[in-house]
């Protein structure tokens, strides 16, 4: 009997198999038709042509026509695999794992295996990886051990018209790879825009254009520019769902960030339930930002009953393609680093899209049929007040890393790269300043030992240098886990309706006034927890985030070694944390002017001490700190801040600061006859002072 049981018991396993590899065929069956049904199908033997004849080829093609899934499995059929990786980067790391899970479904493997993907801190791909989708910054970092990307015998640029700082610097990169390694072919995607420019910069490279196939959208605009574009927002979206009734068609909305999308999303949710029963009608209501985690990523591609609503960031204006959408609703912004010449760094703003991310959105209702785009401004704000095309990244952001990354490759001279459009030379200075006080170039624009460390990391340059400082002052450990723990968006879950639970529960971790010491307790009590997801519901810890600030420091901690930096714990010696974080940031120090009212040293603009903060209320102020981020909202807040001594600034940056003496030291020296005694001095204080003897002044 017990042999029959465990036949029987085999037979309905293998019964059960064929029955998922049934499904799986037609799944794998329907992918595979969808896939001829692409208009680059049709282009296949041509393209293949014009990249065989050609060492640079430039493609252009409507979004949602198979640019990034297919060309790289064209080339994977047709042998190209064979000496080396097919890469194809991204500007989004969003679009980078999405698009490789779906070009793993459709060749039937695992993600990892034959098709991977790497993007910062995550490497999804092993040594029998062909294709690889990673981002930009991901190839660029590669450079710096493998100058010449001999691994690859492909690099595919996607989405080069987005001209991110990296895009731009792998351009100029690529124009000294190519004639050094003439069996590498490199192709370079683009949805509609300036192509002929790509074409120009890389020898008059030849153009492949893949007909499109669109229909007409109908366009509106709003009679005036609207006050608040989620409230309008929100409104257009649940219009748009019950003009159309029981016909499909789904509905994206454009919105510039993640709080607006998330705000936008609960508003429609909202007065979706406020209809009258008999009236009401279902809707999907899909959020997707690039800090959303990737499971709830991966939903916007699910099929809905009668419709979905997509509420987006310009992740879905050209890098992800979701079909049978016939409704575009455009608020007209984005967020955009920009660097601020008045507080000396980059702050991410909310800014009018160009008129060619307007086009483009508008594009994505055309698709599967004609569509309906609802501008939330005016024609007038079209015509007039939009640009043509967004500012590349590289002439309005702090390049500070990419600096650091060009020297290391033994690119002397930054001014003269090979930039397709060359930031404003006031930025590179800048750069090179601020790399300059930190340490990380000499008086002559050299690396210097502790700049050639700090490249290890991939890390922007405070952060590295915290880890580099961290070895002399013995607290290495301490502050390995505190990067970590600002490597990822936030611990703090703070959801809706339980706002007060979920602060009382996070002032518990209040430590030494200090938020960058706070993260550390954070981490410190859930290692004392063992890693519990329990301990962390308990106290509004997000799960994921822990999980994946502890895998960020296990490869910062295998860095640490390969650059031979040693770490070792300083126990609990706070003052010693908060010097090495006061080291580097010290660009970033602010002085106390009124209560709760700080101003910053050097350029002496107001900033505010976010609510959030451990550092707050009256009793617990201090004179100076040095804060992580600035973030514009209401006001000038700072985010993340640390309270530091007077005396570290001076010390640590003495290039900057000069504490002025104290009023009885120069009254002795007066009385001794040794100084004017007409200047009466100020009292002691901390004063920016501009930096004496370099080479960029
Ligand atoms: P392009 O790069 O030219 O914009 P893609 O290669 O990204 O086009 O997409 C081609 C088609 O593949 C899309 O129209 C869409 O139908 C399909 N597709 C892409 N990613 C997914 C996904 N994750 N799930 C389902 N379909 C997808
Ligand atoms: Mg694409």
């Amino acid at each position: 009997e017990a042999d029959w049981r465990k036949k029987s018991q085999f037979g309905s396993l293998i019964k059960s198999t064929a029955r998922t590899d049934m499904s799986a065929d037609a799944s794998f069956a329907r992918i595979q038709d969808q896939r001829k049904s692409l208009p680059i199908f049709n282009e296949r033997d041509a393209l293949l042509r014009i990249i065989n004849d050609n060492q640079v080829t430039i493609i252009v093609g409507e979004t949602g026509s198979g640019k990034t899934t297919q060309i790289t499995q064209y080339l994977l059929e047709t042998g190209h695999g064979q000496f080396g990786i097919i890469g194809c980067t991204q500007p989004r790391r969003v679009a980078a794992v999405s698009v490789a899970r779906r070009v793993a479904d459709e060749r039937r493997c695992e993600l990892g295996s034959e098709v991977g993907y790497a993007i910062r801190f995550e490497d999804q791909t092993s040594k029998d990886t062909k294709i690889k989708y990673m981002t930009e910054g991901v190839l660029l970092r590669e450079t710096l051990t493998d100058s010449l990307l001999n691994k690859y015998s492909v690099i595919m640029m996607d989405e080069a018209h987005e001209r991110s700082v990296n895009t731009d610097v792998l351009f100029g990169l690529m124009r000294r790879i190519l004639p050094k390694r003439r069996d590498l072919k490199f192709i370079v995607t683009s949805a509609t825009m300036n192509a002929d420019r790509f074409s120009q910069f890389f020898g008059n490279a030849p153009i492949y254009t893949i007909p499109g196939r669109t229909f007409p959208v109908d366009i509106f605009h709003t009679k005036q520019n609207v006050p608040d574009y989620v409230a309008a927002a929100s409104l257009e979206a649940v219009r748009i769902h019950y003009n159309a009734g029981e016909e499909n068609g789904d509905i994206l909305v454009f919105l510039p960030g993640q709080e607006d999308i998330i705000c936008c999303c609960d508003d429609i949710r909202k007065k979706l339930e406020q209809q009258p029963q008999e009236k009401k009608r279902d809707m999907l209501i899909l959020p997707i930002y690039s800090l959303l985690p990737s499971e709830q990523q991966a939903r916007i591609f699910d099929p809905a009953p009668l419709r979905k609503c997509i509420v987006a960031t310009n992740i879905a204006e050209t890098s992800l393609t979701v079909d049978g959408i016939k409704y575009v609703v455009d608020a007209g912004f984005c967020k955009l680093k920009v660097y601020n010449p008045r507080i000396g760094m980059d702050t991410l703003q909310v800014t009018p899209i160009s008129k060619a991310n307007a086009l483009q959105r508008s594009g994505r209702a055309g698709r599967t049929g004609p569509g309906q785009c609802f501008r939330l401004y005016t024609e007038h704000t079209f015509e007039c007040d939009l640009l043509e095309n967004t500012v590349p990244e590289v002439q309005r952001t702090n390049l500070g890393h990419i600096v650091l990354l060009l020297k290391s490759l033994g690119i002397s001279d930054i001014l003269s790269f090979d930039f397709m459009d060359p930031p404003p030379s006031d930025n590179i200075i800048n750069s090179l300043h601020q790399l300059w006080m930190m340490q990380a170039l000499d008086n002559d624009g050299n690396l210097t030992k502790l700049g050639r460390k700090m490249v290890e990391f991939p890390l922007d340059p405070p952060l590295s240098k915290m880890i580099c400082f961290s070895e002399e002052l013995g607290c290495g450990s301490e502050i390995v886990t505190i990067v970590s723990m600002l490597s990822v968006p936030t611990v703090f879950y703070r959801p809706k309706d339980k706002e007060e639970e979920a602060d009382t529960a996070r002032e518990k971790f209040f430590t030494d006034k200090s938020d960058h010491l706070t993260l550390l307790t954070v981490y410190e009590e859930w290692m004392k927890h063992r890693c519990s997801r329990d301990w962390c519901n308990k106290n509004y810890i997000h799960f994921k985030a822990m999980e994946r600030v502890k895998d960020i420091r296990s490869q910062l901690v295998e860095i640490c070694q390969q650059a031979k930096v040693r770490l070792k714990s300083c126990h609990e010696d706070y003052p010693l944390i908060r010097k090495c974080i006061c080291a580097s940031y010290f660009v970033q120090a602010a002085r106390m002017k009124g209560f709760n009212e700080y101003i910053n040293i050097r350029t002496g603009v107001p900033c505010f001490v976010h609510p959030t903060s451990a550092l707050n209320g009256l009793e617990s102020m201090s004179d100076y700190l040095v804060y992580h981020e600035l973030v514009l909202t209401s006001k000038e807040f700072m985010q993340c801040v640390t309270p530091v001594d007077g005396a570290w600034l001076a010390e640590l940056g003495p290039m900057f600061f000069g504490i002025k003496e104290s009023y009885d030291v120069r009254k002795k020296r007066r009385l001794e006859g040794k100084e004017d005694p007409t200047e009466l001095p100020p009292p002691r204080s901390l004063e920016g002072t501009e930096p004496v003897g370099n080479m960029w002044s």
